[in-house]
């Protein structure tokens, strides 16, 4: 019988980093379920781009704000595995889809703070939690965090918080989920040239060269930097690598 291939999940693989992230991963010959919130054509240009390295794709549409959605993703996650993949369960989940904020702590309104906590918190928390039982044993986990929960910035005061808050949970779910073999990592990308923010760190000049200027390697980050180190982290090269935080930002702040 032929070996079961193994598959990866990337929510928010339709663009940016996540894309990156599903692509490299295809390439590690895992077979790849992308989530796409608004832009399916995107994610359909994805799903090509997998096959045409000869691993299989699949987009489903998710939005990570709306929780109570989650019970019916993971039902659908469940068929998806049956009827394209002809599996029962899947082997690295990577929690990526999100959006940014910026604005000045004193002007952060409740709605704001509380998209944030929607998106970047309960998002990982409840997504993995619904999904836990399609993650087979062995497998792993990839939280996306950001290099400011490390160091501030001004106006990331709540998205930062979140991000601080999913390095944390990275622990506790590497913990309890060892049992099953399953290892939780975090990735910290630094700022890298997407359309994240309205596309600020790509096309604000001035931005771009202060990043620049702090980053020892001298320059802002491209998608192409973080997918690597993310399906290596998925990937059995990376089979001892458990409950870490790896930032991926050229040297920003060192
Ligand atoms: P991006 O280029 O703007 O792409 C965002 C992705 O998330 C898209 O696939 C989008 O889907 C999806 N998405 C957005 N809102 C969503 C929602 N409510 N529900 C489900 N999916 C949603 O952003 P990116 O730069 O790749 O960022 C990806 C992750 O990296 C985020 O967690 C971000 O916080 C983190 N990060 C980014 C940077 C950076 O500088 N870019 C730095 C550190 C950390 P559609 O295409 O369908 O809209």
């Amino acid at each position: 019988m032929a070996e079961q291939r193994k598959i990866a999940l990337v929510t928010g693989g339709s663009r940016g980093l996540g894309k990156d992230m599903a692509l490299r991963l295809a390439e590690k010959n895992f077979d790849v379920i992308i989530t796409y919130h608004s832009k399916i054509d995107d994610a359909r240009a994805v799903v090509s781009a997998i096959q045409s390295v000869g691993s299989k794709g699949h987009a489903l549409k998710l939005d990570v704000s709306q929780a109570a959605s989650f019970d019916a993703f993971a039902s659908e996650v469940k068929a998806a595995l049956k009827k394209e993949f002809n599996a029962e369960g899947f082997d690295a989940l990577v929690n990526n889809a999100g959006t940014g904020l910026h604005v000045p702590f004193s002007d952060t309104t409740v709605e704001q703070f509380d998209s944030m906590v929607d998106i970047h918190l309960k998002a990982p928390y409840f997504l993995t939690q619904k999904l836990l039982p399609l993650i087979n044993d062995g497998g792993s986990i990839v939280n996306i965090s950001s290099g400011l929960a490390r160091f501030s910035f001004p106006g990331y005061s709540a998205y930062g918080t979140m991000k601080g808050a999913i390095e944390t949970l990275t622990r506790y779910q590497a913990k309890e989920l060892g049992e099953r073999r399953i290892r939780v990592n975090v990735v910290g990308p630094g700022a890298i040239a997407t359309d994240f923010g309205g596309g600020i760190v790509r096309d604000n000049k001035e931005l771009n060269s202060m990043i620049s200027n702090l980053t020892v390697l001298g320059r802002v980050g491209e998608a192409d930097d973080i997918g690597g180190v993310v399906a290596f982290l998925c990937g059995d090269d990376a089979k001892w690598v458990n409950a870490q935080r790896i930032e991926v930002s050229g040297g920003i702040f060192v």
